[in-house]
C-alpha cells in the first residue's frame, strides 16, 4: 500500500509525545519537524508541506492543544483535520451527471497512468449503480489502446464504442461507424454521443490518448475531444508512483483542459506516493476515486477524511462497512447477532458468517483497514490465506449437530475432523478453544459488560 512509510513516520513521530502529560513547545516543534519530513521523503510537494505544517503549528501552539485533555491526542486530530484538508476537503463532491443524459465523462492524463483500466472499472462500478453506461476508444495513438479497452470493456460487461473496423462491439450488438470518422478520435468522441442517445446509454466514458511526457499537441487534441462533446466530468488519471513530476503533471493538465476532477492510480503500489496527495491542494480539484489494483473490483470513491485516517493509521471503518454492507446479507447478519445474543451462535453460524466476509476480499485487505493494524504490517504481511481455508475446512469435516453444539465433540470425533479436513487434532482443539473463548466473550458482552476491549489507535 501507498504511504505505508509515511504512515510508520507519522506514527512515530507521535510515539514520542504519547508518554507526555503536558506537551512544551519545544515537544511540538521536534514532532513539525519530524513530520515535516516524514512528508517530504513521501515526495509531497514543497510548496504543500510547508503551508500544512504552517498550519499545525499554529494551531497546535494554541489553546486547543493546552487546554486539552490529552495534549498529544489533539495534535493528531490537528494533523489529521489538516491532512484531510490537503486530501481536498471542502471541494470533495459527487459525480456530476447531466440532466438530459448521456452524462459525459472524459478521461486524460499521461500514457500508463491508468486511463484504460480505469474506464472500465468506472463502467463497471456505473453499471453496478444501476446505470447504462458505453466505454469509447478515443485513444487512437496508441497501437493497442482501442483492443485494450474491447478487453476492458468485455470484463466489466460493458459496451465499447470504437473506431477499429468501423464497428462498436458489445456482444452482437454492432454499429458501423461512418468511413471518415476511423483515425479521428474527436469526431470518435462526437459520434459516440449520437450512438449513446439512440441507443440510450446513459454514460459515457471516453477513453483518450496520453504521451510519455505532456506535450502540447496531446493537450490540444483533449481540448479539441473535449470542445466536440462537452463532458460533465473531465477526470485527469494520476499514477501515484510517479513522485515529484504529479504536481507539475497536475498543473499541466489543469492549464491544458481545466480538468474538473482527480483520480489516483496504483495506490496499491508500495512507492511514496505523496505527490499524489499534493494534487488537489495545488489544482484545487478534487480527488474523486482512486485505483488499488488491475481488478475491476480496485476502485474506490475517495474521501479525504478516511484517507487521512487511514494515512495515521486510525483505520479506515467506513470503507470496511460499506464493503460489508455491499455483500452481506442484512437478514442473515441480524439473524447471526441475535444468536450471539442468545448465546445460541454455533460454528455452522461462525461458518456461515466467515464466507461472507471472505467475499469482501483477501482477509489481509480487510484487517489492513482496522484501526492501530498498520503497527502490525509486519504480521499481516504473514498472513497466510490457507489458515482460514484450513478453518473452513475443519468445520466442514463436522456433523451438523457437532457444528450446532460443538461441545460433544470428544476425542475420537477431533481425530474424526482432523482426518477429514486433512488438519490435525491440535488443529481442531485451538480452533474449538478459540471458538469456545470467543462465545463466553460475546455472551459477556451481551451481558452488559460496558468494558469493551481498547481498539488500537493513538491515545
Ligand atoms: P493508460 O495508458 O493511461 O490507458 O494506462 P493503462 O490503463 O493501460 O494502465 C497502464 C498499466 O498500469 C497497465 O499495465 C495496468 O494494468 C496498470 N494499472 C492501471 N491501474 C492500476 C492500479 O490501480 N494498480 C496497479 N497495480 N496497476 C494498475
Amino acid at each position: 500500500m501507498a504511504f505505508s512509510s509515511l504512515t510508520d513516520r507519522l506514527s512515530n513521530a507521535f510515539k514520542n509525545l504519547r508518554s507526555k502529560g503536558k506537551l512544551t513547545n519545544a515537544d511540538i516543534d521536534g514532532t513539525i519537524r519530524e513530520i515535516r519530513r516524514a512528508l517530504l521523503d513521501a515526495d509531497v510537494a514543497l510548496e504543500v508541506v510547508r503551508s500544512f505544517t504552517a498550519r499545525i503549528r499554529e494551531r497546535a501552539l494554541g489553546e486547543e492543544v493546552s487546554e486539552a485533555l490529552n495534549p498529544a491526542q489533539q495534535v493528531v486530530k490537528i494533523v489529521n483535520d489538516e491532512l484531510t484538508e490537503i486530501l481536498g476537503a471542502g471541494v470533495d463532491r459527487p459525480l456530476n451527471f447531466a440532466k438530459n443524459p448521456p452524462t459525459v465523462i472524459m478521461l486524460a492524463g499521461l500514457q500508463g497512468a491508468g486511463k484504460t483500466t480505469l474506464a472500465g472499472k468506472l463502467g463497471h462500478w456505473l453499471k453496478e449503480a444501476g446505470h447504462t453506461p458505453m466505454l469509447v476508444a478515443a485513444d487512437l495513438q496508441r497501437p493497442n489502446a482501442v483492443t485494450q479497452l474491447q478487453v476492458v470493456g468485455e470484463r466489466a460487461g460493458v459496451p465499447v464504442y470504437a473506431p477499429e473496423k468501423g464497428v462498436q462491439s458489445d456482444g452482437g450488438d454492432q454499429v458501423a461507424l461512418p468511413g471518415e470518422t476511423s483515425g479521428d478520435p474527436v469526431a470518435v468522441a462526437r459520434q459516440s454521443i449520437e450512438v449513446a442517445r439512440q441507443k440510450l446509454y446513459d454514460t459515457v466514458i471516453i477513453d483518450t490518448a496520453g504521451r510519455l511526457g505532456v506535450d502540447e499537441t496531446l493537450m490540444q487534441q483533449a481540448r479539441d475531444i473535449r470542445d466536440a462533446v462537452n463532458p460533465q466530468e473531465i477526470l485527469f488519471v494520476i499514477d501515484a508512483m510517479i513522485g515529484q513530476d504529479a504536481v507539475r503533471t497536475a498543473q499541466a493538465f489543469d492549464e491544458g483542459v481545466d480538468f474538473t476532477g482527480v483520480v489516483l492510480s496504483k495506490l496499491d503500489g508500495d512507492a511514496r506516493g505523496g505527490a499524489a496527495l499534493s494534487v488537489a491542494s495545488v489544482t484545487g480539484k478534487p480527488i474523486m476515486f482512486s485505483s488499488t489494483g488491475e481488478g475491476l473490483e480496485d476502485f474506490e470513491v475517495f474521501h479525504p477524511d478516511r484517507m487521512a485516517s487511514r494515512i495515521l493509521d486510525m483505520g479506515d471503518i467506513l470503507t470496511l462497512i460499506e464493503q460489508a454492507q455491499k455483500q452481506f446479507d442484512e437478514e442473515q447478519a441480524r439473524e447471526a447477532a441475535a444468536k450471539l445474543a442468545e448465546g445460541e451462535f454455533g460454528l455452522d453460524d461462525f461458518l456461515d458468517q466467515l464466507q461472507q466476509v471472505r467475499k469482501l476480499g483477501p482477509m489481509k485487505n480487510l484487517l489492513g483497514m482496522i484501526p492501530g493494524m498498520a503497527q502490525h504490517r509486519k504480521e499481516l504481511e504473514m498472513f497466510d490465506e490457507r489458515e482460514v481455508d484450513r478453518t473452513e475446512a475443519i468445520i466442514r469435516s463436522m456433523t451438523p449437530a457437532e457444528r450446532r453444539n460443538p461441545k460433544i465433540i470428544d476425542g475420537s470425533r477431533r481425530a474424526r475432523i482432523a482426518y477429514g479436513s486433512g488438519t490435525t487434532v491440535s488443529a481442531v482443539n485451538a480452533l474449538l478453544q478459540r471458538f469456545e473463548q470467543a462465545a463466553k466473550m460475546m455472551k459477556r458482552l451481551s451481558n452488559g459488560s460496558r468494558s469493551m476491549p481498547g481498539m488500537g489507535g493513538f491515545g
